[in-house]
């Protein structure tokens, strides 16, 4: 839907030289990014899925996206690109399609910050304004479209879409789809399905290792904000955590607390599971030898989780070898963050000058780093 004055606000100038398009040529593009042109060869749709909100099933789709089509990098690297705010859709379900400036810069500052930080994440390209107004809580508020690239737009709930109509074909379409594209080595496994829940499930635990990490707080962990190929999608009311309390949450719509940091990993596998649910007619033809397939699965995730997380702190903490205590020495450190109410990022960067409040502690921790052969500044590059 073509907006009155298209504008570029930001252009991401490295990301769109990785894709293998000409960053000066798309300085004279905004109306593209604004949604007004279409690129040569587009033939943009909206996707359907359903999803979990905050626990409720219901049907989605895109409300206020257009996905433009695929770009194939230089390196052979497959895309989508798809632009976020581009107007009403059939699954825009009486909202307006748009977006305001603010959380589509945010996004882009967001998603783009994650990436600096190794974590795997949608990317934004470019920032359009339209020069017309959308209607928010806090009034009228310039629009703009933010344009999105991501490996995939497949979601546990395009997964769950297909289960709800009971469509086995789809799902087996979808099954070998989401192989190809993002677990190609898994491709012609005995059981397909069985493969692709598996390795989802370790990506996810990953991924969420990454954001405790760095204290992230996604903040809507909606079935239809996980994406497939375990990159974090959907930035809305996210943050990052300040005082270190696992309770903390950032969006006016979780009022319980549902998507709190500290809830991450068990929110997770419950979406974890949903996928599972969706995957069961596929699984296996025997209805109880599926559910027993994906249970084991399901149960698996919090090793998956607690193994990928053990490493990614004893990173923070400097830490090369594994020792059975790490896991009491890294929840003692938080512990008495949360008692203190000392900022995550900080306290961890304090470490790295040694200048944490002098306590049991930090002996403990000194006498942990003694233990193994890497200097003191071997350890400070790992945390930094
Ligand atoms: P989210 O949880 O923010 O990812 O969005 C949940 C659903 O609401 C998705 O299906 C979105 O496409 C849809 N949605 C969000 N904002 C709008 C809007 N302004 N107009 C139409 N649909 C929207
Ligand atoms: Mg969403």
């Amino acid at each position: 839907t073509p907006v009155k004055e298209p504008r570029l606000l930001i252009l991401n100038e490295a990301l769109a030289s990785e894709l293998g398009l000409d960053a000066e040529a798309m300085r004279q593009r905004a109306a593209v990014f604004a949604g007004n042109e279409l690129p040569s060869g587009a033939k943009p749709l909206a996707q359907a899925y359903a999803g979990h909100q905050f626990g409720n099933f219901t049907g989605l789709g895109d409300g206020r996206a257009l996905l433009l089509g695929e770009q194939i990098t230089p390196e052979c690297r497959r895309f989508d690109i798809q632009l976020k705010g581009a107007g009403p859709t059939p699954f825009s379900r009486g909202g307006d399609g748009r977006a305001a400036i603010g959380p589509m810069l945010r996004e882009y500052v967001i998603s783009e910050a994650m990436h600096a930080l190794g974590i795997p994440t949608t990317r934004s390209l470019a920032v359009a304004a339209t020069g017309e107004a959308v209607f928010r809580k806090q009034g009228l508020l310039p629009g703009a479209v933010l344009t999105r690239v991501a490996a995939s737009h497949i979601r546990v709930g395009t997964f769950q879409w297909a289960a709800a109509h009971q469509d086995l074909a789809a799902l087996r379409v979808l099954t070998e789809h989401t192989l190809e594209r993002h677990y190609p080595e898994l491709l012609g496994a005995e059981n397909p399905a069985l493969s692709l829940l598996e390795a989802a499930l370790k990506r996810q635990a990953s991924l969420i290792a990454r954001w405790m990490q760095v204290g992230f707080i996604h903040g809507v962990m909606n079935t239809d904000n996980v994406a497939l190929s375990g990159e974090t999608i959907d930035y809305g009311p996210c943050a990052f955590m300040d005082e270190y309390d696992p309770k903390t949450t950032f969006s006016s719509i979780d009022r319980r607390g549902r998507y709190a940091f500290g809830n991450q990993p068990q929110i997770a596998q419950w979406n974890a599971a949903r996928l599972a649910e969706a995957l069961l007619p596929i699984l296996h033809p025997d209805e109880k030898k599926a559910l027993e397939l994906a249970n084991g699965l399901i149960e698996k995730f919090a090793d998956f989780f607690q193994h990928d997380w053990l490493t990614v702190m004893r990173a923070k903490l400097g830490l090369f070898t594994t020792e059975a205590e790490d896991r009491s020495l890294i929840q003692d450190l938080l512990n008495w963050m949360q008692a203190k109410k000392a900022d995550y990022t900080l306290t961890f960067a304090a470490l790295t000058k040694g200048h944490l409040e002098s306590n049991e502690w930090q002996t403990r921790w000194q006498q942990r780093l003694s233990r193994q052969t890497q200097s003191r500044d071997e350890a400070v590059a790992l945390m930094r």
